[in-house]
């Protein structure tokens, strides 16, 4: 397996483009993925776990106002092929 596949695979870096495909099914797409710094995120962090959840941007919302998607888990989201 090569390095940048085993990359793709694991590491989400803040501002990699990532595909959604979580719970939310009407959200589903590309997104600009932030680690969430929520309240509840932070708190969580607190108490320490070890469970990183993502802020969610859309880089082609066509409301700027349009509010990301918070605490995505990692497992929902996946390295778009397009960064590499
Ligand atoms: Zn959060």
């Amino acid at each position: 397996m090569s390095d940048t596949l085993f990359r793709t695979l694991d590491l989400i870096e803040p501002g990699d483009l990532v595909l959604y495909h979580g719970s939310l099914r009407d959200r589903h797409g590309l997104y600009i993925a932030e680690p969430c710094f929520c309240v509840s995120c932070a708190r969580e962090g607190a108490l320490g776990s070890t469970d990183v959840r993502y802020r969610l941007t859309d880089p082609f919302a066509v409301d700027p106002e349009a509010p990301p998607l918070r605490c995505a888990r990692r497992e929902s989201i996946t390295r778009s092929v397009a960064n590499a």
